[in-house]
């Protein structure tokens, strides 16, 4: 599975005098006109090597890679799920990907038709009456949120309106964003079932408020089930519902955001809607709103116009632009092929498929690991080590390595941050159940060397290219160069 970390060479090292991947009898020498004095004076130091020899390297390094490809990834919040191969295809098509990003709205009819019945068919999945598309992330697009109530405010006059709320059940980058834009974060503590805290919320809502963030599903996976109350106190406050809807795949088809009461709110492409997430790859976010907050919303938006489409700048209120021309199209390309490929019927099975499996790794794992919330979760479940792996000083960080030797990745570990020793388990929709049943086993097992001989935990990973690392060292000293 991976290479014994001795062939771990570098190509340089590997390196020889001469030797070469391919002869040409007359090469081509440039002859470009570089002044003399910005010339090198001798020769780039690059590796020489066969062409087999490169196979070999890059070959060997790509199996390093622990990947949804290769392993199961129950990375939680993260949604790290197989996306289907078509889609990608579909991207990759020439007329989407060598469009140029300048060519006229009659010569881009194909994609704007796209970006077009992509947001069309969001809205009307959402509950929501308009749309942008271009944000490049889940985190921009809060940015992209926080923008629109700001201008939606001065609008109205109310300017004064700087605070935002945050419950500590957020994701991390809702009072990141919050903050970077000059707002005041105001947090609320969750409830003991881990709900927001109504009263509180009640008690600090006033004319200063802005908006609520409220991450839904929250990160401890539950569903904030008093949301439409949560809503009303909201707007009777004359603030913003902000729904932090990256994690759609828990609630799609089965319910609208709008209906609950949400002025506008952010999903994640690139985890519900069939790009890769992770890697560092383009990934692409969405904000749908109410009508009330459609006049702010970037521009160009996509609109139809007897029988053709056309680049739609808006009216002057709109916040501006926030990512250059419609925004990361290859991924909408995708989503919106997942989307032609899945009815609604089917995008509410794939949630309650999410929901299925993460209450099954959950039951299947309680009474070993036991989890924060007695209720069912949503998508993903919070488990802790328990006490009986604590009484043997084994915290999660091992039970991460552990897992590691046995062929999983590791879940999501110390967050949300209001679990103490969290592990946060994602097993997404499409993982099967025999999947699910060897990482319960893997984890079991875990347990049970942890139970009889904690040290051997205390030192995993020994199967891996690198042993246990100095966390603390790598991250305040990383060598990250040869
Ligand atoms: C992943 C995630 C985000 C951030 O999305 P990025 O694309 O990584 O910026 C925000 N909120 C929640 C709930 C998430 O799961």
């Amino acid at each position: 599975m991976i290479c014994a970390p001795t062939d771990s060479k570098l190509s340089i090292e590997k390196s020889a005098p001469g030797r070469r991947g391919l002869f040409c009898k007359n090469p081509l020498r440039a002859k470009a006109k570089v002044p003399a004095n910005l010339r090198r004076k001798a020769a780039p130091r690059l590796p020489e090597l066969a062409e087999f020899d490169v196979v070999r390297h890059y070959t060997r390094l790509s199996r390093l890679n622990f990947s949804v490809d290769t392993h199961f990834y129950p990375l939680g919040s993260c949604t790290m799920k197989y996306n289907p191969r078509f889609n990608e295809e579909a991207a990759g098509l020439e007329g989407f990907a060598a469009l140029h990003p300048l060519a006229h709205d009659t010569c881009s009819q194909g994609t704007l038709e796209l970006l077009h019945e992509l947001g069309s068919r969001l809205t009307g999945l959402l509950g929501m009456d308009a749309i942008t598309l271009q944000p490049a992330a889940g985190a921009h697009s809060e940015f992209t949120g926080l923008l629109l109530a700001k201008a939606y405010f001065e609008d109205k006059g109310q300017k004064e309106r700087n605070e935002i709320i945050v419950p500590d059940s957020a994701h991390g980058t809702n009072p990141a964003t919050a903050s970077m834009m000059g707002f005041t974060t105001v947090n609320i503590a969750s409830k003991s079932d881990g709900r927001l805290d109504v009263e509180e919320l009640k008690k600090r809502l006033g004319p200063k408020t802005a908006v609520l963030m409220l991450t839904v599903p929250n990160t401890l996976g539950i569903f904030e089930s008093n949301i439409e109350a949560i809503a009303k106190a909201v707007h009777d406050a004359g603030a913003l519902l902000y729904m932090d809807g990256a994690n759609l795949n828990a609630l799609i088809g089965l319910v609208k955001p709008g209906d609950l009461g949400a002025d506008m709110m952010h999903l994640n492409f690139h985890k519900t809607f069939s790009t890769p997430h992770g890697g560092g790859g383009p990934g692409a976010g969405a904000i749908a709103c109410r009508a009330h907050l459609a006049p702010f919303l970037p521009v160009p938006t996509v609109k139809k116009e007897g029988g053709r489409y056309v680049s739609d700048f808006g009216d002057k209120r709109t916040i501006g632009k926030v990512k250059a021309f419609f925004g990361n199209t290859g991924v909408l390309v995708k989503a919106y092929a997942y989307m032609l490929a899945h009815s609604a019927k089917e995008l509410g099975e794939i949630a309650e498929c999410a929901i299925l499996n993460a209450n099954y790794v959950a039951a299947k794992l309680k009474d070993l690991y036991p989890p924060y919330s007695k209720e069912y979760c949503m998508h993903e479940c919070v488990l802790t080590p328990g006490p009986d792996l604590a009484a043997k000083g084994i915290k999660t960080l091992d039970v991460a390595k552990g897992l590691l030797d046995r062929g999983f990745h590791a879940p999501t570990v110390y967050f949300p941050l209001i679990v103490h020793e969290a592990i946060m388990i994602e097993p997404t929709e499409t993982e099967s159940r025999e999947t699910l049943d060897e990482f319960v086993a893997a984890m079991r097992d875990v347990h049970a060397e942890g139970s009889a001989d904690p040290q051997a935990l205390k030192d995993a990973p020994v199967t891996q290219p690198v042993k246990r690392l100095d966390e603390v060292q790598a991250a305040r000293q990383p060598n990250l160069r040869w």
